[in-house]
């Protein structure tokens, strides 16, 4: 079955769009973390970040700079968030790849997503070598 996204991009489930070209969309986000947060998608329906190819990732990125760039000329908020959920571990709950752009005010109630950690630096270091050995070069 088609995801909510793909319903949307096909025009069968309505959205309010603020921009579309013929790969990405963006649209406000239904239950907003904040005024303004709005989604980017692609209009393939790829699940997530392990799925969507290179330059339809590029594409979205692209898309995403230009909403951000817009929210700040209208909204002129303190800071903006750009998150990407991946796996129901993550929070993911719709599985069509999006990006969240979510506009933040100083002392605003949207909360950080991760607490910082102190981390043991030789395991750092050990687990960023084992990522560099595994990242593929183009
Ligand atoms: P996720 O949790 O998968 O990262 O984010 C899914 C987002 O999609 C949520 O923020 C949710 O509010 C939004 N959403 C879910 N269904 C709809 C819908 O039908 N229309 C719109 N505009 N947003 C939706």
């Amino acid at each position: 079955m088609s995801s909510i996204f793909a319903r949307i991009v096909s025009g069968e489930i309505p959205a309010l769009k603020v921009f579309e070209d013929h790969e990405t969309l963006a649209f406000m986000d239904i239950s907003p973390a904040s005024r303004g947060h709005t989604l980017v998608i692609c209009k393939h329906e790829y699940p997530d970040i392990f799925s969507i190819p290179p330059t339809t990732l590029s594409a979205v990125s692209h898309t995403t700079q230009q909403v951000a760039l817009a929210l700040r000329d209208v909204l002129a908020p303190d800071g903006i968030n750009i998150i990407q959920n991946n796996g129901a571990a993550a929070g993911q709950t719709v599985f069509h790849y999006h990006v969240h752009v979510i506009p933040r005010w100083d002392g605003d109630a949207a909360v950080r997503l991760w607490q910082p950690q102190s981390a043991d630096q030789a395991a750092l270091r050990a687990l960023a070598d084992q990522l560099s050995a595994a990242i593929q070069q183009p």
